[in-house]
């Protein structure tokens, strides 16, 4: 049987991507004519014979990558939808050169090789990283339409769950620049939840929801997600995925174990370990790459043996000849492992209001990395749960994807999927604090309402700051766009400002403002166009925590500083055209009322640090109580004005 328009599934990772496709017998790779299912997530690009520019896309790529330093382009997912300055930390790990583009995006610098010169001079290209996994993308859909015998036009593609807006963006871009309609964007770790069917026969009937670990050890990144699977509310009715939590480590993987093997093998070989470091530092780019692919064999083989030999030619006449054990091994990932388990121990605690106390129903394995049996065993004595592992560990989120596009196609209906929202999301306020409207860790799709209103009279546009960060001050958070809103003029407080959060299923945020009594509506579509990395995420989560007391006191200042503003001028207003009616004692001591909280409200606009919380607040409740009769007096004269 095939389908008529195949949605595909498709895993694009850091270090290899892979397409699958879900029919009538389940979920399957597509491998490419030579039977392989994973392609190396590397590009390169080559002037053809006609003088286009081509692709060279996968294990060609990757194989001649030694030839090609600069030109070769590896781990590209690690730039998407990210700006040059965010990328800056990558820098050390990318072969290439990444330069700023547009809006300060960053790009990839190569030049294109031309086999007809290849000694000669290269053109250099600027590439995105969109149109760099366009070129990945393109080629497994090209695998696919092949294989499926019909043109493939859409895709789930999953991103890792602490992708933010724009890198989930970056990557739809990607699909749509190779060619398909990307129908959904979904969670890694919720993609290997799927794989293994936990959610499919889930049923209210049989009680409680179930709430899942996933780790993830690639080749460069390390994740860690808290999932809970909601049963649907009937027999065949879609259960709920929902991240409670995620950590991991963006440069933590099986290239810093090759690392550690390599150098292991030279000290095996004679050298001592300090002049291990240098003598491979010492070696030409080819033998260096030929020495990390021998070390990463070894790992392989030690996966399923006990003990590798490695030869590896170093150059002409020097080859390095050397033993690994599984001991060695053990030893040499160690440190690794632990620091793989304390980011799990902090996605536990980060889930620790959800769990409510309750043990995880399970844990699923994904990531070439842990096929290796120190990974599991270690896993296995955290989480003390016996890990699902029957499925491949490279292949389960692709394979999760391919049921997701079935869910999608409409051949089934178990499952609907949810992600988080990293940070909160919220508006700029009066004197620049915060006002959250959707709080970090809600759910997607998400939708939430505010109200406001304005402080100064006649204001005839409202500015909306929309803002990221769990900050209480808008100059520390993220902005993320800035739209106005225009009103008819109106006294200060009166306009009735609904300010609207809707975040979708594919976490792309819609604000909308509308005033009520006028009607009045504008609303902004965020597509930020460079994104968050998780080191930054948990760099503005630690800031927030350690300025939390700070931020409240400022917070605390700023809405009292405004408060009392609008409640000095009502006065003030009010005892210019009412004053005359009270007796002269009641309007001296309100008078001086009112100048002890503006003395006290000017000094704290001045300096919110030094400003007296308890004073103002006294002050502002004794300018409360002392204006009672102000306000009797105020209301019975205008109910006479108006009758009059
Ligand atoms: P990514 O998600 O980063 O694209 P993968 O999930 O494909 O990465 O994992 C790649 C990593 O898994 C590499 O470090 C690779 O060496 C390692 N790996 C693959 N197979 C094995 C194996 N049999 N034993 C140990 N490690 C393996
Ligand atoms: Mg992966």
């Amino acid at each position: 049987m095939s389908l008529a328009d195949p949605i595909i599934g498709i895993d694009l990772g850091t270090t290899n991507s892979l397409v699958t496709i879900c029919d009538s017998t389940g979920p399957r790779v597509i491998p490419d004519p030579a039977g392989r299912a994973l392609l190396p997530s590397v590009v390169r690009y080559d002037r053809a014979p006609d003088g286009s520019i081509r692709a060279v896309v996968g294990h060609d790529a990757l194989a001649q990558a030694p030839a090609f330093p600069q030109g070769t382009i590896a781990s590209i997912k690690r730039l998407m939808g990210r700006s040059r300055r965010d990328a800056e930390a990558e820098l050390p790990h990318l072969s290439y050169d990444v330069i700023e583009g547009p809006h300060s995006t960053a790009r990839a610098r190569v030049p294109v090789y031309d086999p007809g010169a290849r000694d000669g001079p290269h053109e250099w290209i600027v590439r995105s990283p969109q149109e760099v996994s366009a070129s990945i993308l393109s080629e497994l859909r090209s695998r696919a339409s092949a294989a499926l015998g019909a043109p493939v036009q859409r895709a789930v593609i999953t991103v890792p769950a602490y992708f933010d807006d724009a890198q989930r963006q970056a990557t739809r871009d990607a699909g749509r620049m190779a060619g398909l309609d990307v129908v959904r964007i979904i969670a890694e770790p919720t993609a290997a939840a799927l794989a293994y069917g936990l959610g499919a026969g889930l049923s209210r009937a049989d009680g409680r929801e179930r709430t899942i670990a996933v780790y993830d050890l690639g080749g460069g990144t390390f994740d860690v997600s808290i999932l809970r699977i909601t049963p649907g509310e009937g027999a065949g009715e879609p259960a709920f995925f929902q991240v409670l939590s995620t950590s991991g480590d963006t440069h933590l993987g099986g290239d810093d174990l090759d690392q550690s093997i390599v150098l292991h093998l030279l000290s095996e070989a004679g050298d001592p370990a300090g002049a291990a470091l240098a003598r491979l530092a010492a070696l030409p780019g080819d033998a260096r790459a030929r020495l990390v692919e021998a070390a990463r064999e070894a790992k392989h083989r030690l996966s399923n043996e006990h003990a590798a030999l490695v030869r590896c030619e170093l150059g002409p006449g020097r080859a390095l000849e050397a033993t690994v054990t599984r001991e060695d091994l053990d030893r040499l990932s160690s440190p690794l492992i632990e620091r793989t388990l304390a980011a799990c121990a902090g996605a536990l605690r980060d889930a620790a209001p959800a769990l409510e106390g309750e043990p995880l129903d399970g844990v699923v394995l994904v990531g070439g990395m842990t096929r290796m049996p120190a990974v599991r065993e270690r896993v296995k004595r955290f989480f003390g749960l016996d890990p699902y592992a029957g499925i491949d560990p490279d292949q389960v989120v692709a394979l999760g994807a391919a049921v997701q596009a079935s869910i999608l196609q409409g051949a089934r209906r178990d499952a609907l999927l949810l992600d988080v929202i990293p940070l909160s999301l919220g508006i700029e306020t009066v004197g620049g604090a915060v006002a959250k409207v959707i709080m970090r860790n809600t759910t997607v799709p998400a939708r939430a309402r505010e109200m406001f209103s304005t402080s100064v009279d006649n204001q005839t546009a409202i500015r909306l700051h929309v803002l990221q960060g769990e900050r209480e001050m808008a100059g520390d958070c993220r902005s993320l766009g800035v739209f106005s809103l225009r009103v008819p003029p109106m006294p200060a407080g009166m306009p009735q400002v609904e300010v609207d959060f809707g975040v979708d299923a594919n976490g792309v945020l819609t604000v909308t403002a509308t005033e009520r009594r006028s009607g009045r509506r504008a609303d902004v579509q965020i597509v930020p166009n460079h994104g968050l990395s998780r080191d930054e995420v948990e760099r503005i989560e630690r800031d927030s925590l350690a300025h939390a007391r700070e931020d409240m006191t400022r917070h605390q200042v700023v809405d009292l500083v405004t408060n009392s503003r609008l409640d000095l001028k009502w006065i003030g207003d009010r005892l210019a055209r009412y004053g005359s009616l009270l007796d002269d004692a009641s309007r001296a001591s309100l008078a001086a009322t009112a100048d002890a909280l503006r003395a006290l409200v000017e000094a704290a606009d001045a300096d919110w640090r030094s400003a007296d919380v308890k004073a103002l607040q006294a002050a502002k409740a004794a300018l409360d109580r002392g204006s009672v009769r102000l306000q009797e007096i105020a209301i019975t004269q205008s109910l006479r004005e108006g009758s009059g």
